[in-house]
């Protein structure tokens, strides 16, 4: 860890979460803000953890959500995140409610005027939610078939229609309305609940859900509604890319959602096997289970790798987004649900019951953190997405690798968020500055086992891209190709993380080659985690359940007591 004098030699960008960690609580400690006790009472009840929601907004964290230039507090993504994952890890319903209310204010932040985003900005930091409605019930990601219109009128625009299902819209003090505006012309407006016309809208009821019980979700129903022109975000008309490029933030940020729930569910799983006696020795020196503790682990340090240079890329490259954020938005909540999935296992019979706080615990972050892959475009979206990037520009280029060390040093200092909508892209235009560096990467760690069969994969999918058909991003071939891209993405920034950082956990490099050896089983199932770099994950995830530590290359102390 960094020791440069600040809390416990936390890195700079995790101070806030690190004294959020503090202030949140012992979440095993029955009367923390944030207990599991509670919070699977409240899940049993359909009913939100309001004390935890009050207690986040009395701490100030809704300033964490507004520009600095508008009198809030977000100074950096990553210091946003890192707070994620530490709400997350307790209860991922906050950070979704929280994360709506982003999703929301984003474009007001985007492509707003001054007029809006100073009254945004006021309600925000007076602790008001708020939605962003783009589905419809009947279109889904289809964002072209969307059938709520926004007609003008006059100084006025008209809506008619309904959005479902939408979070925060019943309680939510504001609205992100995603309408068409014209044939095939769709636009943004930024609406203000209270000053709605009583009796030409309603809230549709609230829709149960499998997981995030509780979580504020039903719809809005316009019948005639007219809202004030000035509602009107930025350009008629630009509703599409608007909002493409608006999810290309939230989706990145969602990764921390999935991280934290795959931090409790391993300390709740590892808690549960070292205690749990066969054959006269804990389980955890079974061969099976070990290796599914250990292959959790590091899919969290690798999900850690994967979305750290993303985040840090809103602020320092946010061209890169359309691609990156697609792969952090597909790639970590996958590979933490089969995380969770094969934990689960490692449970046993006690994941079946519901008779202890830790069982119903790990079943609602289970429930819970599944909506990671569907919100905010699902997982073929998302794969779509980034088989269209690379599709249409097969060969790619480096970009600019001078941008690596301000990505992957975490120690580096961010540049304070100046929102600007022009900078986000719906392409990168073959611009990679991570996937481009594979090439030397792998040269440089030739002696590397997984890294020479990464590189075998790398030819493969070179050879792959060029063959397909510009149209086929939605083929399967497409998907498959994005698929693979992830895993050696992934295993570029594994090394780029290994690259830029120094001291602490990042030392031993064992950690780096486990990593690539389970990145390397993504595509071949029968590859093993070599067995020293085996040993040394396994001493580093029993460290940080004793310290205890967030499961992280760069952890902050966790609250006990
Ligand atoms: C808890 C929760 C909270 C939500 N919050 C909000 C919110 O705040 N605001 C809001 O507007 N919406 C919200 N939603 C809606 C959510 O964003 C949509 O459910 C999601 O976009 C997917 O739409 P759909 O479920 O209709 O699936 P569909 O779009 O009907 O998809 C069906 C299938 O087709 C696949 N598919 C679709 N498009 C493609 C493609 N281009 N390429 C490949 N495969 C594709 C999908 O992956 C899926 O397998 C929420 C949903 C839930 C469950």
């Amino acid at each position: 860890m960094a020791t440069d004098g600040s809390l416990h030699g936390t890195y700079a960008a995790d101070q806030s979460a690190a004294q959020l960690e503090q202030f949140l609580g012992d979440p095993n400690h029955p009367d923390a803000v944030s207990a599991f006790s509670r919070s699977v009472e409240e899940d049993e009840r359909d009913d939100m953890p309001w004390p935890a929601m009050d207690a986040l907004r009395s701490w100030g964290f809704p300033h964490f959500l507004v520009p600095q230039a508008l009198g809030g507090r977000m100074r950096s993504f990553q210091e946003l995140f890192s707070m994620c994952r530490t709400i997350a890890r307790r209860d991922l319903r906050p950070g979704v409610s929280y994360g709506t209310t982003l999703l929301g204010a984003n474009p007001v932040w985007l492509w707003g005027n001054a007029r809006q985003q100073h009254w945004l900005a006021s309600r925000l930091l007076a602790g008001d939610f708020g939605s962003f409605a783009m589905s419809e019930r009947d279109h889904g990601s289809d964002l072209a078939g969307c059938q709520v219109s926004a007609r003008r009128d006059g100084d006025r625009y008209v809506l008619n229609g309904e959005k479902w299902p939408v979070g925060n819209a019943t309680r939510g003090a504001f609205c992100t309305v995603y309408a068409a505006t014209g044939p095939r012309r769709f636009s943004l407006l930024l609406v203000d609940k209270q000053q709605m016309p009583t009796g030409h809208w309603y809230n549709s009821p609230s829709v149960p859900t499998v997981g995030l019980r509780g979580h504020d979700l039903s719809g809005m129903v316009f019948s005639d509604c007219s809202v004030p022109a000035t509602a009107l975000l930025g350009r008629p008309g630009a509703g599409i890319p608007q909002t493409l490029k608006a999810l290309q933030i939230t989706r990145t940020l969602i990764a921390a959602l999935s991280l934290g729930s795959l931090d409790t569910g391993l300390r709740l799983a590892y808690t549960h096997a070292r205690g749990r006696r066969l054959y006269g020795a804990p389980v955890t020196e079974l061969p099976a289970v070990r290796d599914i503790l250990v292959r959790a682990y590091l899919d969290l340090i690798i999900g850690e790798c994967v979305s750290i240079p993303a985040v840090r890329a809103i602020t320092e490259v946010p061209e890169r987004l359309s691609l990156w954020s697609a792969i952090v938005k597909y790639f970590v909540p996958v590979t933490v649900e089969r995380a969770l999935a094969d934990l689960n296992t490692v449970l046993s019979a006690r994941g079946y019951l519901r008779d202890t706080v830790s069982a119903r615990t790990f079943q609602k972050l289970h429930r819970d953190q599944a909506i990671a892959s569907i919100f905010e475009g699902t997982t073929h979206v998302n794969l779509s997405s980034i088989a269209a990037d690379l599709i249409f520009a097969p060969s790619g280029s480096g970009g600019d690798p001078s941008l690596l060390p301000a990505l992957f040093n975490r120690r580096a200092e961010l540049t304070p968020w100046i929102p600007e909508g022009r900078r986000l892209h719906l392409t990168n235009g073959g611009r990679d500055e991570i996937g481009g560096a594979w090439p030397q990467l792998a040269a440089r760690l030739s002696s590397w086992k997984p890294v020479r069969r990464l590189d075998a994969a790398y030819h493969e999918q070179t050879a792959r891209l060029f063959s397909i058909d510009r149209r086929g991003y939605r083929s399967m071939v497409g998907q498959t190709a994005a698929r693979v891209h992830c895993v050696l993405h992934a295993a570029a920034c594994v090394i780029l993380n290994g690259t830029y950082n120094t001291g602490g956990l990042f030392t031993d490099e064992s950690w780096m080659i486990a990593s690539l050896d389970r990145l390397t089983q993504h595509l071949d199932p029968t590859w093993q985690i070599s067995p020293g770099p085996l040993a040394a994950v396994e001493e580093m995830l029993i460290k940080q359940v004793e310290a205890p530590e967030l499961f992280s290359l760069t952890p902050i102390p966790l609250a006990i007591g």
